[in-house]
C-alpha cells in the first residue's frame, strides 16, 4: 500500500488523551506513514514536540495561532510566536486563516492575525498551512496579496466549489481534502470540484478528531484514514487511484515524493 502522510492531525485534542498510540498504530496498519501535527495555539507546542520526539522521522509539526484564537494575540504573544518559531523550527507556519462560520475571534482580530503570520512564514521561507472557513474573499483577497513572497501554501481542509478551488490553484496551493467526501449531503460540489485537483497538489488528511467520515462514524476514530479504501462509490476509488499512483508531498525536505 501507498505510504500516506495524514496531513492533519489534531492530536492534543482532549479526546486522544487516553489512546493516542493506539490510534497511531491503527493509522499506519491502515498505511500513513506519516503525520503532520497541528497547532492550533502557542499552548500546543510542547505537547507536539512530545509526540514529535518519541519518531522524529515520522512526524512533522507546524507552530501557528488557528483563527478561532485569533484574539489572543498581542504584540507579547506575538513576540512568543516568534521565538518559538525560531527554536522550535516547525516544518510549517499555521494554522492560520480566517474563520467566519463560528468567528470565535473578531473579524479584525482575524484578519491581523492572519496578515502576522504570514509575514512569520515568508520571513522564515517556511510553508503556510491554511484555514478558511465561510471567509473566502477575505481569505483570497489576503492571499494574493502575499502569494509571490510565501514559499509554499496549503489549503487544508477544502470543502468549496470549483471557483474557490480555481482561486487556490492559481495561487499555486496544496489542497487537503478530508472525510467530508463521504458525506452526502454536503459533498456534490467537492466530489466535482476535487477531480480537477492535479495530482501533485492533492493531500490527504483527517483532520482528526474531527471531520470523521459519516460512513464509518460508528467505528471509532482510529479508523479515519481507511475511508481512502472504501469501494462502491465513484469517488473513493478515484481518490485511492490517484493517491497511490500520484505524489505525496513532504514539507520535511520539500520533495515530492511518488
Ligand atoms: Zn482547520
Amino acid at each position: 500500500m501507498a505510504g500516506f502522510v495524514d496531513i492533519a492531525c489534531n492530536f492534543t485534542h482532549e479526546s486522544f488523551k487516553d489512546d493516542l498510540e493506539t490510534v497511531i498504530a491503527n493509522a499506519e496498519i491502515a498505511g500513513v506513514e506519516k503525520f503532520v501535527l497541528l497547532c492550533a495555539s502557542l499552548k500546543d507546542l510542547d505537547p507536539i514536540k512530545v509526540i514529535q520526539n518519541k519518531a522524529p522521522e515520522k512526524y512533522f509539526i507546524s507552530a501557528g495561532i488557528h483563527p478561532h484564537h485569533a484574539s489572543e494575540i498581542n504584540d507579547e504573544y506575538l513576540k512568543k510566536l516568534h521565538d518559538a518559531v525560531n527554536i522550535n523550527n516547525p516544518h510549517a507556519i499555521g494554522e492560520t486563516g480566517l474563520d467566519f462560520f463560528r468567528n470565535l475571534s473578531t473579524y479584525e482580530e482575524q484578519i491581523y492575525a492572519f496578515e502576522e503570520q504570514i509575514k512569520i512564514a515568508i520571513n522564515t521561507n517556511k510553508p503556510l498551512f491554511l484555514h478558511q472557513r465561510d471567509s473566502h474573499n477575505d481569505f483570497i483577497k489576503i492571499l494574493r496579496k502575499y502569494s509571490s513572497d510565501i514559499n509554499r501554501k496549503i489549503v487544508h481542509c477544502f470543502t468549496g466549489t470549483q471557483e474557490q478551488l480555481d482561486d487556490y490553484l492559481e495561487l499555486d496551493c496544496f489542497i487537503g481534502i478530508t472525510g467530508w467526501i463521504c458525506d452526502a449531503k454536503r459533498n456534490i460540489e467537492l466530489r466535482n470540484a476535487i477531480k480537477g485537483i492535479p495530482l501533485s497538489k492533492l493531500m490527504i488528511e483527517t483532520d482528526c478528531p474531527y471531520l470523521l467520515p459519516k460512513n464509518i462514524a460508528k467505528q471509532g476514530k482510529s479508523l479515519a484514514l481507511e475511508y481512502f479504501n472504501e469501494d462502491g462509490d465513484g469517488v473513493y476509488p478515484m481518490t485511492v487511484q490517484i493517491v497511490g499512483k500520484g505524489s505525496l508531498y513532504d514539507p520535511n525536505n520539500e520533495k515530492v515524493r511518488s
